[in-house]
């Protein structure tokens, strides 16, 4: 059975492929603008779709453009479309940028040649092939140096993608040197029209990977946004459950110390009363970067509520955790918010600390605790730390 698959109308479909998928990428690109890798990609889609209606044009128009310019245009598409995919997992060009650039210049004097000088098909074949299969490996390569990123299944995809594309091109580079060479380009056999299926290859994955991507970077901004509290930039309460959930079964599994405080800003409402809702946000702002400024990088800090903040700090002990809570309280009390440079004053707050017994059930159990040394901290006059089950009576700090 032998196959026919006619040249001419396979760069047909390649050039509608290209040209509608770029103009998709562009459309896309003006809703998302952010997405500067779209753009990118969507002009590679545009120089294979430009290339094919030169390379379709052959014997039409003249052969530097149907031969020279049409070959340069498709592999510099692929050369844009893999920097438009780092673009988007936020791969940094390195080497990869000039060798790509210059393979594509490399391939315009030695195509120029064999057209004009010696004209030899098989060595144009073989000329695009290695310069396509090497663009196709140095993006296998420069998705592989990113190890963060191997789990992600549409990683996993694009470098099958490049790989197999890149062991296409050198398959057909070698086989070169053992076929006659064809007398026309447009009857160049099966391999040939197989280079074209494999373009069209090229652009639907790439651009199933592109909105792929896209919709996971929207999905994360959505679940960021969802956890966190606008106003300080905190984790609001949900987020801080989900770190509660995750460090309470480490501790079980572990059995390892984690300490709960929290904390509430003293005689809030005053401050909002007297100044107004606005400066009551500057400081619950401020506030919070006092908080942010003195904890460790896994250390959890969210605000549960109102004027109420509350820590997770992993891997600690009560000691630990008083600690913590002084310096916050400390330099709570310590600074002098400026609220646009007309109102200066200071607050205060008080803190309730509590660790976890292995008698736990819950993280629950231990917020319960932190909460009830907080009520004590605020019964026994505010701007002081309490300490949940540290000694008799409860733990209080000095002021
Ligand atoms: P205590 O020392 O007992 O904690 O007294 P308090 O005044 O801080 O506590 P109270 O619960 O009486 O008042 C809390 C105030 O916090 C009331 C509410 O208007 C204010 N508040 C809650 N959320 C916000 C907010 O997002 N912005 C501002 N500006 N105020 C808020
Ligand atoms: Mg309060
Ligand atoms: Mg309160």
């Amino acid at each position: 059975m032998s196959i026919q698959l006619d040249f001419r109308t396979l760069s047909l479909t390649l050039m509608l492929f290209s040209l509608v998928f770029g103009l998709g990428m562009f459309a896309y690109s003006r809703e998302h603008p952010k997405f500067s890798g779209i753009k990118i990609i969507g002009v590679g889609y545009f120089l294979i779709g430009g290339g094919c209606v030169l390379l379709g044009l052959r014997h039409f128009i003249h052969d530097f453009a149907s031969i020279v310019l049409s070959n340069m245009a498709i592999v510099m598409g692929v050369v844009l479309i893999y920097r438009g995919l780092f673009n988007f997992l936020d791969i940094s060009l390195r080497f990869e940028r000039w060798l790509s650039l210059a393979l594509v210049m490399l391939l315009a004097p030695v195509l120029y040649f064999y057209t004009f000088h010696i004209p030899d098909i098989s060595m144009r074949i073989q000329a695009f092939s290695i310069v396509f299969a090497a663009a196709c490996f140095i993006g296998v390569s420069g998705l592989l140096q990113h190890h963060e990123i191997h789990s992600r299944i549409v990683v996993k995809m694009l470098i099958a993608m490049f790989l197999l594309l890149g062991i296409f091109f050198t398959f057909r580079f070698l086989w070169a040197f053992y076929e006659a060479p064809p007398n026309n380009f447009m009857e160049a056999g099966l391999l040939s029209a197989l280079t074209i299926i494999a373009g069209e290859f090229l652009v639907i994955l790439s651009s199933f990977a592109t909105i792929w991507m896209a919709s996971d970077k929207l999905q994360d901004e959505i679940s960021e946004t969802a956890r966190t509290d606008p106003l300080t930039g905190l984790y609001n309460r949900r987020a801080f459950d989900e770190c509660c959930d995750i460090e309470f079964s480490r501790a079980q599994r572990l059995d390892t110390p984690f300490v709960i405080i929290m904390c509430d800003l003293d005689h809030f409402k005053k401050v909002n009363d007297q100044h107004g809702h606005h400066v009551g946000d500057q400081v619950l702002k401020h506030f919070a970067a006092v908080l942010k400024d003195r904890i460790r990088q896994e250390d959890v800090a969210a605000r549960f509520g109102g004027e109420e903040f509350v820590l997770l700090l992993p891997h600690s002990n009560t000691e630990q955790g008083l600690q913590i809570a002084e310096q916050l309280r400390e330099k709570a009390a310590a600074t002098q918010i400026k609220v646009d440079d007309a109102i200066s004053l200071t607050i205060s707050a008080s803190f309730g600390v509590a660790h976890n017994y292995a008698t736990d059930s819950t993280w629950g159990a231990v917020l319960q605790r932190a909460d009830n040394a907080l009520y004590a901290a605020k019964k026994q006059g505010r701007n002081r730390v309490v300490g949940s089950g540290v000694s008799e009576p409860e733990f209080t700090s000095r002021q």
